[in-house]
C-alpha cells in the first residue's frame, strides 16, 4: 500500500491506484471531464493536471492526475499556482469555439464545464477570428440530439459505447476542431439499450435527451429516489418533479405531477451507475390514463362501499383465490399475507410480460422477468403456477396481466387496479389503488437485494392504498 503525500498531507493508496483515484479517495477534489469512475483513461481534457514536487530540491513538474500511478512517497499538489494557471489555459483552450449558450442549455446548472470556468477561467474566449461553427441538434438517434459546438470532444460518450454497452454505436469524425462525434452507420446507437447513459456522462451539454429537451431547469426539479418496476434488477433511479416552491398554478399545472425525466442513483449492489432506457421512460408507464373511481359491476360508488362490497364478498366465499400482484411492495405484499393469506388459495401473477419491442435479457443489466417484486411474492405465496380449484367462487386479482376470460366462470370477482382498462367494469368490485409514485415501500431484485422507493406526489381522494385495504378487508377474513 503506497503511501505519498497530498498538498502536504500524508495519503496512504491502494496498490496500482492512480493520483486521481487516490485523491478523490481520500477527499481531495481534482476537476475532471474526460476520466468516468467506470470507463478507461483517455486522458484527454488534460484539467486534472496537478504538480509533482521534485526529489530532494529538484524541479517540479505537472501532469494529469487520471493517467499518473502513485509511487511511494511522491509529493502531489492539486491546487498550486503552477496547476490553476495550467488550468485556467486548459479551460481557455476548451472554450475557443464553445457557443457559451447556457441560457438554452438543458446542462445548465448541472454542467461540468460551467463549473470549471468560473472556478478556473471566468474570461471570455480569447479567440481572435469568429468561432468554429458546427451542427446543432444533430439527429444521433430517435431519442438523443447532439450539439456539436458545445461537445468538448472529451470521448466519454464512445468509450461507453465500447466499453459498458458494447454496441460501438459512437465514434468520433475527422480531427482537430473539425472532430465530431457520430453515430455508426449500422444503427448500433439507435439500438443500444443503454443509450441514454451518455446524456448524464457528457460533461457539458452537448448531448441531450429528446424527452427532456428544453422542459425543465433542472433547479425546478426535485429528485426522489426510487426504484425501476420494469424489471426484476430493481435499479435504483431518480424520479425528478417539480419542486413545491416552483409548482405552476394556472400555466400547465399537470406538470406539477408529471415525471420530467428519470436518471440513475449509482447503486453497487444493483446496477452501479447506469440503468436502462426503459427505466429511463418510466412516465410511460407511471402515467397512463389512470382509474379514479371505485366501481361495483361498472356502477362508480364511494371507496367505504366497494370496501365493504368486498368485505361481503369474501364473507359469502367458502373457496376464494387471491392472484398477488408481483409489483405489489415488501410491505404491501407481507399485508396481504398477513391479512388475507390463510382466508385465499393465494397465486403469484406475472403482472408484465415482455413487450414485444423490448430486449429480453442481457449480460449488463436487463432481466427476462420484466417485474419489480417477483421475489418477495413467491417468498410469501410460493411458486405454483396458478390452477383454481374445483368450485372457485371468489377470486381476487390484485394488479394487471390478468385475462379475465381464463377466470373460473360463475366466480365472483375482486379487481385492484391502477390504470383505465376494460376489465375494470367486468369486475364485481373494483377498487382504484395507488401506484408506486404515490407511496413508499421496498422491492426486493432477483439477487435478494432490498431498495426503497419514496412517495413524489400525493394520491387522489378515492384511490386507496392497498396495505391499508387488505387490513380493512382482514375483518372479514376474520369472522368467517
Ligand atoms: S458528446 Fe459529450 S460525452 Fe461525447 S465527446 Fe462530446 S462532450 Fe464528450
Ligand atoms: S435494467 Fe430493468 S430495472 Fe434497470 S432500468 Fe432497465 S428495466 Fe429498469
Amino acid at each position: 500500500m503506497p503511501e505519498f503525500f497530498i498538498n502536504g498531507q500524508k495519503v496512504a493508496a491502494e496498490k496500482g491506484q492512480t493520483v486521481m483515484q487516490a485523491a478523490l479517495a481520500a477527499g481531495f477534489y481534482i476537476p475532471y471531464f474526460c476520466w468516468h469512475p467506470h470507463l478507461s483513461v483517455a486522458g484527454n481534457c488534460r484539467v486534472c493536471v496537478v504538480e509533482v514536487e521534485g526529489e530532494g530540491g529538484g524541479s517540479s513538474w505537472t501532469d494529469i492526475a487520471c493517467n499518473m500511478p502513485v509511487s511511494e512517497g511522491m509529493r502531489v499538489l492539486t491546487d498550486s499556482e503552477t496547476v490553476r494557471e495550467q488550468r485556467r489555459q486548459i479551460l481557455q483552450f476548451i472554450l475557443l469555439n464553445h457557443p457559451v449558450d447556457c441560457g438554452i442549455c438543458d446542462k445548465a446548472g448541472e454542467c461540468m464545464l460551467q463549473d470549471h470556468h468560473y472556478t478556473y477561467n471566468g474570461e471570455p474566449s480569447i479567440s481572435t477570428v469568429p468561432k468554429v461553427r458546427a451542427t446543432k441538434y444533430h439527429p444521433l438517434s430517435e431519442r438523443i440530439v447532439l450539439d456539436n459546438e458545445r461537445c468538448i470532444v472529451c470521448s466519454r460518450c464512445v468509450r461507453f459505447t465500447r466499453e459498458v454497452s458494447k454496441s460501438h454505436g459512437l465514434a468520433i469524425q475527422h480531427r482537430g476542431d473539425h472532430s465530431l462525434v457520430r453515430a455508426a452507420e449500422d444503427g448500433a446507437f439507435e439500438a443500444d439499450p443503454y443509450s441514454d447513459n451518455v446524456v448524464d456522462i457528457c460533461p457539458v451539454g452537448a448531448l441531450l435527451s429528446r424527452s427532456f429537451l428544453h422542459k425543465a431547469r433542472v433547479w425546478y426539479l426535485q429528485a426522489t429516489p426510487s426504484v425501476c418496476p420494469g424489471c426484476a434488477r430493481g435499479c435504483t433511479v431518480n424520479l425528478w418533479h417539480r419542486k413545491r416552491d416552483w409548482q405552476l398554478n394556472r400555466l400547465d399545472p399537470g406538470q406539477n405531477t408529471e415525471i420530467a425525466r428519470v436518471t440513475p442513483l449509482a447503486n453497487p449492489a444493483v446496477n452501479g451507475p447506469w440503468i436502462c432506457n426503459k427505466g429511463r421512460d418510466l412516465a410511460r408507464i407511471f402515467e397512463r390514463p389512470r382509474a379514479g373511481e371505485p366501481l361495483l359491476k361498472s356502477r362508480p360508488v364511494t371507496l367505504l362501499q366497494a370496501t365493504s362490497a368486498a368485505r361481503g364478498l369474501i364473507a359469502e366465499s367458502a373457496r376464494p383465490v387471491a392472484l398477488v400482484s408481483n409489483w405489489g411492495s415488501n410491505e404491501e405484499l407481507a399485508a396481504f399475507k398477513r391479512a388475507l393469506g390463510s382466508r385465499f388459495t393465494c397465486f403469484v401473477k406475472r403482472d408484465h410480460l415482455p413487450a414485444a419491442d423490448e430486449p429480453v435479457e442481457d449480460d449488463l443489466l436487463i432481466r427476462a422477468d420484466k417485474n419489480p417484486n417477483s421475489a418477495t411474492a413467491h417468498e410469501l405465496f410460493g411458486e405454483a403456477p396458478i390452477a383454481f380449484p374445483d368450485r372457485t367462487d371468489l377470486v381476487l386479482v390484485w394488479g394487471e396481466g390478468v385475462d379475465f376470460a381464463s377466470l373460473p366462470r360463475g366466480a365472483r370477482v375482486i379487481l385492484l387496479g391502477s390504470y383505465l382498462a376494460p376489465e375494470n367494469g367486468h369486475a364485481d368490485v373494483f377498487v382504484p389503488i395507488s401506484i408506486q409514485t404515490e407511496r413508499a415501500g421496498h422491492y426486493t431484485n432477483f439477487a435478494g437485494v432490498a431498495s426503497r422507493f419514496e412517495r413524489c406526489f400525493a394520491k387522489q381522494p378515492g384511490i386507496a392504498d392497498a396495505e391499508e385495504f387488505f387490513g380493512q378487508l382482514a375483518v372479514t377474513a376474520g369472522a368467517t
